[in-house]
């Protein structure tokens, strides 16, 4: 952000680098010249990079400009400009190119980092090239990196023999580098990483206990104390609610009459039954969020005196089902299928609670948005989900994925609504929470610095003994 976005990936490269700066760091963002990109003002084009790749040399400009004190950096080539970011079948290819350029874009700005932060599978190849290329330019041969994981679901998959096709390995590194005889970005960055990130410690814990790895299990339990979690943080100009032109001028979420109005509109908006309490949700339709134990749950959570506000898109399935909840239930469970920025940041100001019944969290952020905004998160005891909210003091966490578990905590919550003083201090609770990215972007640096004192593991993955696990 602001440069690109399909997701959550957008919003920490939006904020961490400009909170890394504010500390006084001197920070360069790469990232590929998308078709879509609306840079303002347009970057300078310094000219092309000739880069080794796939056994030839791929020409890549690079183009550069200056915003809140953070130096953007970014690749043009043909195979980063598309319709869209990602999505097509040569994903993993066009992404390696574009981490093999960083290096060769590095240098020809005369800038020599001391450490690399790469994020998610896209630029996991960095960390590969960083850790085994014969082809860097001077001074970048094993420099400190760091892999962020910013979702274990996704690990751009290829070829067995691409990822060495690429960078030029011995067959005996490729295959290593491969996971069950397929091309595996993550796999490979993070067998090569000096350390690997993810976005919560408790998501960094489940990872490291076997859960949630799709398959990368044995890695990352491999990696031991190589594993760390910072939390993201929220990007508090975005989520002001007292300056958020979604709502009614100078919402207030710490005012009873503030919210009473917030929650009257959305009631209006979504033609819900007036004077009943609203469980909120934002999210995308996906298997990873849980929302069908909410369906399942339906019976009980209407029984308790609910409404629900659902807004979400994903899976077609998903989709039709809460369609056919909404008919099924005018009145009480009503809402949006699509995404819709307006709606969603009405919801978190006019819901009493959010649900978020995720099987999975990284990191999470809706749950940080609603705090801010005078809904109370009920979530699963996962991940960032976990980290961020504390059970019965400002939201409500249920450990069984279940729609049991899920109708209990919301009957929980509403017996602490249905006591005014009670509720008051689970609001006042949630507001004083400090999420911003300045806690993230210091927990980070100490991270580097700990990396730029690191050695690179001893082994490299040439001695994974199946194939599966690496030793260490
Ligand atoms: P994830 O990145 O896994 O989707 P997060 O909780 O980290 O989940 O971030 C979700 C972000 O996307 C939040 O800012 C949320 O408000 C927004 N969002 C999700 N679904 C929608 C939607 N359908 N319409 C508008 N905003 C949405």
């Amino acid at each position: 952000m602001p440069f690109a976005k399909t997701g959550g990936l957008a919003d920490v490269l939006g904020a961490l680098p400009r909170a890394q700066v504010e500390l006084g760091h001197d920070v360069w963002v790469a990232l590929p010249w998308y078709a879509s990109l609306t840079a303002q003002p347009a970057p300078y084009w310094i000219g092309d990079i000739e880069v080794p790749f796939d056994g030839g040399l791929e020409r890549v400009g690079v183009g550069t400009l200056e915003r809140d004190g953070v130096r953007w950096v970014f690749l043009g080539h043909d195979a980063f400009r598309r319709e869209t970011l990602y999505g097509y079948p040569d994903d993993a290819r066009r992404f390696a190119l574009f981490s093999a350029a960083v290096p060769f874009a590095a240098h020809r700005l005369g800038v020599l980092p001391h450490v690399v932060h790469a994020h998610d599978w896209h630029a996991a190849f960095l960390s590969v090239l960083l850790r085994a290329s014969a082809k860097l330019p001077v001074g970048f041969a094993r420099l400190p990196n760091l892999l962020s994981v910013h979702n274990a679901q996704y690990q751009g998959w290829t070829d067995p023999a691409a990822l060495s096709l690429w960078g030029g390995f011995d067959a005996e590194l490729g295959a290593a580098l491969a996971l069950r005889g397929v091309g595996n970005l993550l796999h490979a960055g993070a067998l090569s990483a000096t350390r690997v990130g993810t976005v919560s410690p408790g998501y960094a814990r489940e990872l490291a206990h076997g859960q949630h790895g799709y398959g990368l299990e044995g890695v990352f339990a491999a990696l031991g104390d190589r594993l760390f979690g910072a939390l993201n943080g929220l990007d508090l100009e975005l989520f002001d609610p007292q300056r958020d032109a979604a709502l009614p001028a100078g919402f207030d979420p710490a005012s009873a009459d503030g919210r009473r109005r917030a929650g009257e509109l959305l009631r209006e908006e979504l033609e819900l039954e007036p004077g009943r309490p609203v469980v909120g949700v934002v999210s995308r339709l996906v298997e990873q969020k849980g929302l069908d134990l909410l369906l399942e749950a339906l019976p009980e959570v209407l029984a308790q005196g609910w409404s629900v506000a659902l807004l979400g898109s994903g899976e077609g399935a998903q989709e039709e089902r809460w369609r056919r909840a909404f008919g099924q239930h005018s009145g009480r469970v009503a809402g949006r299928i699509g995404y819709d920025d307006r709606l969603a940041r009405r919801i978190y100001a006019g819901s009493q609670v959010l649900a978020i019944p995720s099987r999975f969290e990284p990191c999470g952020l809706t749950q940080m948005i609603a705090m801010r905004y005078g809904s109370v998160p009920v979530a699963r005891a996962t991940g960032g989900l976990a980290d961020t909210i504390r059970d019965g003091v400002d939201g409500f966490l249920f450990e069984e994925p279940s729609a049991r578990a899920l109708g209990q905590a919301l009957g929980r919550a509403k017996s602490a609504l249905n006591d005014p003083a009670r509720w008051a201090a689970l609001l006042a609770a949630g507001q004083s929470r400090d999420f911003s990215w300045s806690n993230t972007a210091r927990a980070y640096l100490q991270r580097y610095r700990e990396v730029h004192h690191d050695d690179v593991p001893p082994t490299l993955p040439r001695e994974v003994d199946d194939d599966r696990t690496p030793s260490r």
